[in-house]
């Protein structure tokens, strides 16, 4: 068992002033793998101090200097890959391999793409050729919260902690105390790569724990926060008394639109894309929307595909899908699939219980609903779990209406081969993200949402914005 009760501040392991033993548990097995100590207020303001201290120096040293350590972290969390997919593995269930290629290469491709819109970014311009004694600088927010989920553990804290250090800001990471052993790993490999002391501190801690200390602290600037739309609104309410920035990255229910010109892999895409992290990513295309000729056949294929996934412990290799995180994410998932059953959604594949074979660990059976409506609990909560949604629909005009008739607006998905008509579509969207025909978002273009998937942007140039002010000075001396 993994003991790892300390937490890392100031550029030392330090232990918790009192201790607050939290057992992890190893969804595939439902059985305790470590224990770690959640954090209270005098190990939040000792993290927030020590940040305090370092914003002095770091927020002015050189950008060749971030530099050089962005590409130190970058080599040292590769030559960790294999431990990161291990605890991966171990805490939120993703299964080895695919915790090697996905869940660990996100946050390598997440730093070399800092990399890239570091070199190129102007900390300081000129306005204009009109105002030639304008300037524009950017500069750091300050001490920044970061506090993420347990869903991509190392996709969000580097999306987060490499913005923040390319933009001058020092931080407190608290990650999810449901998979908090990546970012144990995480601060080890911080430390190695030669983070100066204070600059990046890790405390565990709950929501109303140290989630809220941090999002409330009269010297914490702002929080970057990826996670339920339900505690988004949380810290929101208590950052507003201080008037932090608050950078949101939330929920979602993206909609897959499915044309019937589409191309005949869109509907097997689309499912795949869906159980990929066992349903468990704020971005999956969970309602899917399928034109009218092509609905009975997709409603096919879909339960075809779904009734082809293997459910397996994150611990075996291969192609599975592993359990989902927890049992209280076993519980909701199932009960959400009780309601779409209750609702009148035809199950065609899945459904209650688990996959067959499986009598311990979170397992879900992948499941696909046909013939729901939109407004049923089923398209309009998000599942976080193997569960596809399908919505028939007539016209170009219906499919926009459906898509974006959702609280949520992160990530929407069109399939067609004619260009004109999904560009039209695209448009009309209103998500932070429309991704046509299955590719895939280029290096460094912003991962956020609209309306409650959030407000921040994350990735590339747009994320180092996040953790910049900016700050406009007149009569600047050019001689
Ligand atoms: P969660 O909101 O329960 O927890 C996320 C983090 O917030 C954890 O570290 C938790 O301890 C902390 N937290 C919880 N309540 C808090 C509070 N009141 N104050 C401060 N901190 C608090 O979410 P989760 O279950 O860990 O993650 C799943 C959610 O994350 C899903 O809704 C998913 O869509 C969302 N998500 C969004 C994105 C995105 O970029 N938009 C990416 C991944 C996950």
């Amino acid at each position: 068992m993994i003991e790892k009760r300390e937490f890392y501040i100031d550029g030392q392991w330090v232990a918790p002033a009192k201790p607050n033993d939290l057992t992890v548990i190893n969804p595939s097995n439902e059985e305790p793998c470590a224990v770690i100590s959640l954090g209270g207020q005098p190990d939040t303001d000792a993290a927030v101090a020590a940040a305090r201290k370092a914003f002095e120096t770091w927020s002015t040293t050189p950008k060749s200097d971030r530099m050089a350590l962005i590409e130190k972290l970058l080599e040292v969390y590769n030559s960790r890959a294999g431990d990161l997919a291990e605890a991966m593995s171990l805490e939120m269930g993703a299964p080895i391999d695919m915790a090697r290629s996905q869940q660990v290469g996100a946050g390598s491709y997440h730093i070399a793409n800092f990399i890239r819109a570091f070199k190129n970014f102007e900390f300081d311009r000129t306005l204009g050729d009109h105002a030639p004694n304008d300037r524009i600088f950017f500069e750091p927010v300050g001490v920044a919260a970061l506090i993420t989920p347990w869903n991509w553990p190392m996709n969000q804290v580097s999306l987060k902690v490499v913005a923040a250090l390319a933009a001058g800001c020092t931080m407190v990471l608290k990650p999810s105390e449901i998979a908090p052993l990546a970012s144990n790993i995480w601060s080890e490999i911080m430390h190695d790569a030669g983070t100066p002391a204070g600059v990046y501190n890790m405390l565990h801690g709950d929501g109303p724990g140290v989630g809220t200390q941090l999002s409330g602290h009269p010297d914490v600037d702002m929080v970057s926060f990826t996670g339920s739309t339900r505690a988004g609104i949380a810290i929101s309410k208590t950052a507003a008394d201080t008037l932090k920035r608050v950078s949101l990255e939330l929920g979602g229910k993206g909609a897959n639109i499915i044309f019937d010109d589409a191309d005949e892999k869109a509907v097997k895409r689309g499912v795949l894309h869906m159980m990929n992290n066992t349903g468990q990513s704020c971005n999956a295309p969970s309602r899917m929307l399928v034109q009218r000729g092509a609905y009975d056949q997709a409603v096919e294929i879909a339960g075809e595909v779904a009734n082809n996934l293997t459910a397996g412990p994150a611990e075996q290799s291969g192609r599975h899908i592993g359990p989902v995180v927890s049992q209280q994410q076993y519980e909701k998932i199932q009960s959400l699939i009780q309601k779409g059953i209750d609702e009148g959604a035809r199950l065609v594949a899945g459904g209650i219980g688990r996959p067959e074979g499986l009598n311990r660990g979170y397992f879900v059976r992948p499941t696909v609903f046909a013939d729901a409506t939109n407004d049923m609990t089923i398209a309009r909560e998000e599942i976080f779990g193997p569960v596809l949604t399908m919505i028939p629909f007539d016209s170009e005009e219906d499919a926009v209406r459906v898509a974006n008739d959702t609280v949520y607006g992160l990530t929407n998905y069109v399939q067609t081969q004619d260009g004109k008509k999904a560009n039209r579509v695209t448009r009309r969207l209103r998500s932070g993200m429309v991704e046509v025909n299955g590719k895939g978002r280029a290096a460094g273009s912003p991962f956020g949402g609209y309306k409650q998937s959030g407000n921040g942007r994350e990735g590339g140039v747009f994320g180092l914005e996040d953790f910049l002010e900016v700050k406009a000075a007149s009569g600047w001396s050019t001689d």
